[in-house]
């Protein structure tokens, strides 16, 4: 078996709160368990929902957590978190890639016009969904003439980069946690992988990231899931091997209904961050673990029994790290 690599790859969109720190503990006692590497990868490509503060905040937490990243993007023996912002002429290769190979396609569509399609598909009570159904009707370099297609490219007309989803396939894939999933990719969009802004999506920048740092396992939160069947087809897309996925199931409010959120802790009266956040715009600070007094130790030792015991019998209530 190659050796085991794993990454956590959060968005510096917020403070991380606890589900994402189980997520990265997780991969962290994984990869430690396989003597395999653990590292870590800022997703901050989408630029609109770049929050001042929180990628230092998710490396001070994972220092404060006591889990160590194995590798980094500079010098051999540096650690330290990737940065997809330090590596975004990469993707646009990647993506001309899926052009060639016909996986993907450019779309032109303005807005508007996808609005107007949007509002005629309900008026008659169907829902719109761009892929094959309606690929030929809308704006773009299936629908156009070559030459159409050359044009607008000249006249710098903005367009978006979208894959090609398969028509009629039934798709199976497998789940480290769920088993076998099957779906019918007709109900998959031909989502967007590279934008007008000239950078990638997280669908496409994710996957090739994945691929050049040689992941192994994927192991994040379950609302992933739902962007598998994507990530699925573009490894085929691009003929490279699949990793192995295994979607954790989240950590939900006290009261068992809905994802746990990062307003329900002050509500319920227990800290849901790490440690203390304060919101850059609006200047409200939320309570963290660390501030409120409790130690790493017992933080770490709190996420690992949450939705894990080491079997009936077991006695044990309190693990370290290693
Ligand atoms: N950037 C995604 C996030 O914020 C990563 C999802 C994944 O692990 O693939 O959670």
């Amino acid at each position: 078996m190659s050796k085991v690599r794993v990454r956590f790859a959060p968005s510096p969109t917020g403070p991380l709160h606890i589900g994402g720190v189980r997520t990265a503990l997780f991969n962290y006692l994984f990869a430690k368990k396989n003597e395999g590497d653990f590292i870590v990868r800022i997703e901050d490509t989408d630029q609109t929902r770049y929050v001042k503060g929180a990628e230092d905040y998710i490396v001070e937490t994972l220092n404060w957590c006591n889990i160590p990243f194995d590798e980094g993007p500079g010098k051999p023996g540096d650690v330290g978190p990737y940065r997809q912002s330090e590596r975004k002429d990469l993707y646009a290769k990647y993506a001309d890639k899926l052009l060639e190979s016909g996986n993907a396609y450019y779309a032109f569509d303005t807005a508007e016009e996808l609005t107007t399609h949007r509002k005629n598909h309900e008026a008659k009570g169907k829902t719109f969904i761009y892929n094959w159904h309606n690929r030929l009707k809308l704006s773009n370099s299936l629908a156009l003439s070559k030459e159409e297609v050359q044009k607008k490219l000249a006249d710098k007309e903005p367009y978006v980069i979208r894959f090609k989803s398969p028509e009629n396939e039934a798709l199976k894939m497998y789940d480290e946690i769920r088993g076998e999933i099957d779906i019918d990719t007709n109900i998959l969009d031909d989502k967007v992988l590279f934008k007008s802004d000239g950078m990638p999506t997280y669908h496409l920048a994710n996957i090739v990231d994945d691929h050049l740092m040689k992941i192994s396992h994927v192991i994040r939160g379950e609302e992933w899931l739902p962007s598998m069947p994507l990530h699925v087809l573009l490894y085929k897309a691009f003929g490279w091997e699949t990793p192995k996925f295994a979607h954790l199931p989240l950590i939900l409010k006290p009261t068992g209904k809905g994802k746990l959120s990062k307003r329900d802790g002050d509500k319920m009266g227990f800290p849901v961050f790490p440690l203390e956040w304060k919101d850059p715009n609006s200047g409200d600070i939320a309570s963290g673990y660390r501030e409120e007094g409790y130690l790493p130790e017992a933080v770490m030792n709190m996420l690992a029994f949450l939705g894990w015991n080491e079997g009936e019998g077991s006695e044990k209530e309190i693990y370290s790290l290693d």
